[in-house]
């Protein structure tokens, strides 16, 4: 026997594996007729073989994308070799119902394909064969994965109770803050806040209040920071937001509000109603700054200062 026809034999021998096992075998000719369409193609389709043959492919399957399949189908054809496509690159090349219900969640099938041409015994690419793997239980338990990689990757730069960042995530937003705001020539400034007398509001309300208090706060910055504003906890009541493109009179203008909203808000705990207040220190960032622990201590220098003259108040850091 030649080449061609061993080649011939051995297609006919995959042709009656594929029409038993469970992958779905598609055969069109070079006009995108529909000449094969196996059992797996009629379990999921609902369509039987008969039904279909010599219709054209796109009539099928309407929601094959035409331009994208004709240009692969060109490559297999012009090259004769196989294109492939996973499920990670497009989700399915047609679209059926999911038949996993209980193992996944998955709505439809994932699918990954493999178009390769068949030749006659001239070496011309004749027809094109199209392979579908059903994938679905792989791409869901990937995506699922992904999916709790994602949240690990948000818990472990979240602080749990004022659900804004934590302080190893802040000083690194603090840190790519500066270089960018350097690179740019551009003015940033950092806010640092706490809550004044703090342990008073822990000794006569309880430790649950004082995490009410925390809570509080860390809803009230999320309310009021634009979307280029990065605020975290840096310590028990104490926390720090980063504003990009901001020089320190503007950013007095955000700590001002913030400052209000707490003066003029009333903590709830139980029965008893309490009052608390902030006070605040901005550093916008100078070239004496040299690294963000500079620039933390700025801020904080500046806190200080509220504090010391008298406290619910904010106070911008100046360099001497
Ligand atoms: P001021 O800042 O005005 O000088 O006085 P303060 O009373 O707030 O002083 P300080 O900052 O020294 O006290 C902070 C207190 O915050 C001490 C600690 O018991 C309390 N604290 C720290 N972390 C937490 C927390 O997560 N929950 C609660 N409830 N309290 C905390
Ligand atoms: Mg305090
Ligand atoms: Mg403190």
């Amino acid at each position: 026997m030649t080449d061609a026809s061993n080649d011939i034999v051995d297609f006919h021998w995959m042709l009656e594996i594929l029409q038993t096992i469970d992958i779905g075998l598609i055969v069109i000719d070079n006009e995108y007729n529909i000449t094969t369409w196996n059992a797996f193609m009629e379990n999921h389709s609902g369509r039987a073989a008969s039904s279909v043959k010599n219709q054209p492919l796109f009539e099928v399957f309407p929601e094959l994308p035409e331009a994208w399949f004709r240009q692969k189908a060109d490559t297999v054809r012009l090259l004769s070799i196989r294109t492939f496509t996973t499920w990670e690159q497009r989700p399915y090349l047609v679209r059926f119902r999911n038949y996993h219900p209980i193992t996944s969640t998955a709505e439809f099938m994932y699918q990954n394909s493999m178009l390769y041409p068949i030749v006659d015994t001239k070496n011309q690419v004749t027809h094109i064969a199209v392979v579908i793997f059903d994938v679905t239980d792989i791409a869901t338990s990937k995506l699922a994965l992904q999916e709790a990689n994602g949240e690990l990757e948000r818990l472990t730069r979240t602080d749990g109770l004022s659900q804004l960042f934590n302080r190893s995530y802040l000083e690194e937003s603090i840190h790519r803050e500066l270089q960018r705001s350097r690179r740019h020539n551009h003015p940033a400034s950092l806010i640092m806040l706490d809550v004044d007398f703090f342990k008073h509001v822990n000794d006569t309300y309880g430790h649950v209040a004082g995490d009410d208090v925390i809570r509080f706060i860390g809803r009230q910055l999320r309310l009021n920071l634009r979307e280029t504003d990065t605020a975290g906890r840096y310590g028990g009541e104490e926390f720090a937001v980063v504003l990009p493109e901001t020089s320190a009179n503007d950013a007095k203008v955000f700590a001002e509000r913030l400052r209000l909203i707490m003066e003029d808000s009333t903590m709830k705990h139980e029965d008893t109603e309490f009052k608390i207040t902030i006070s605040l220190g901005i550093a916008e960032l100078t070239d004496t700054m040299s690294t963000e622990q500079d620039w933390i201590s700025s801020a904080d220098h500046a806190l200080y200062e509220s504090k010391h003259n008298g406290r619910n108040q904010t106070t911008i850091f100046k360099t001497k």
